[in-house]
């Protein structure tokens, strides 16, 4: 592959990821969906990637927040569901439509100091604790477009974090290299719920954010760790639930049907780059065409996109 060819690629990559694209957007026709998933486990469905409200006695935990333009109806669904204080926002990753209403929904909550959580006591009191792995905030301090009340408050840098929230442990577990340097999957040890951020999603091919460290194996290691955790009630159906991305409430059936997709898909660039084969001509052999009728998207998510990201970050 020519070098300017690479580098038109990933600059293609950035512009799309970049939270002020994403946000250019009509939201008044937007109403927010809540699913119960599990005991004290919603999932928000609006626009943007899914939210995760978890509730109970001690407050509210949420998962990523949409746009800043859904925030008034993000919060009014979450009073819907409790009228406690709003202490954690945890993002899986960066992206505008995960983070972008950070600022917002922060403000309606607060921290207390103390907790199992490290918390700092300068944070305490002043908005709901943001909690995210390192890598987000260093993504979002790189793009100065970003305003830093979007910013985490709180990070972990190691491969997880565990806090104790609601009577339930929540161990949050970083997944180096999948949809970008700095995703977590969130696992919900009591209500045997996961959330999975753009790791895992339903709808479309994954979009391996490569300006951010996202390659196709770290989406396929990212699939088996989310695999590892789930314990299904018989056969492939049923037990542990995963809420995606983006798309629609999973079990372990729908994340090994995504997982051989990446890896079958990944053994045949594989193949294909290791008998000397351009990106043009792995292209042109179209390596995923019996996925193509039910995986392919649009712009990020196309086939196109796919296949070159995938083939560009497979080692040699
Ligand atoms: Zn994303």
């Amino acid at each position: 592959m020519k070098n300017n060819m690479i580098k038109q690629f990933i600059a293609l990559v950035i512009l799309l990821a970049s939270p002020l694209v994403m946000a250019q957007q009509n939201f008044d026709d937007i109403e927010i969906q809540a699913l119960k998933v599990r005991d004290n486990i919603y999932m928000l469905v609006g626009s943007g990637g899914n939210i995760t409200v978890q509730i109970g006695a001690e407050g509210v935990l949420v998962i990523d927040t949409q746009y800043a333009e859904l925030s008034d109806k993000i919060l009014a669904k979450i009073r819907e569901l409790s009228d406690k204080p709003l202490r954690y926002i945890i993002n899986t990753h960066h992206h505008g439509d995960h983070v972008g209403g950070n600022e917002n929904i922060k403000n309606a909550g607060f921290t207390l100091s103390g907790g199992n959580v490290g918390a700092a006591l300068s944070t305490a009191g002043q908005g709901a604790t943001i909690l995210a792995h390192e890598n987000v905030l260093l993504n979002l301090a790189s793009d100065e477009n970003v305003s830093t009340e979007l910013w985490p408050t709180l990070t972990y840098f190691s491969d997880k974090k565990d806090i104790f929230f609601n009577g339930e442990g929540v161990r949050i577990i970083h997944q180096p290299n999948a949809h970008t340097n700095g995703d977590s999957i969130i696992f919900f040890r009591k209500s045997d719920v996961i959330t999975t951020g753009d790791a895992y999603i339903t709808s479309f091919y994954p979009f391996i954010d490569m300006s951010s460290g996202g390659t196709l194996q770290g989406f396929i290691d990212a699939s088996n760790a989310i695999i590892d955790l789930i314990i299904p009630e018989y056969g492939q159906d049923g037990g542990t639930l995963v809420i995606p991305g983006h798309g629609r409430l999973s079990d372990i059936g729908d994340v090994i049907n995504w997982r051989e997709m990446l890896t079958i898909v990944r053994d045949r660039i594989k193949d294909m780059k290791d008998r000397g084969m351009s990106l043009e001509e792995v292209l042109a052999a179209k390596p995923t065409r019996d996925y193509d009728p039910r995986w392919a998207g649009q712009g990020i998510f196309s086939t196109e996109n796919f296949v070159t990201a995938a083939y560009m970050t497979l080692e040699d």
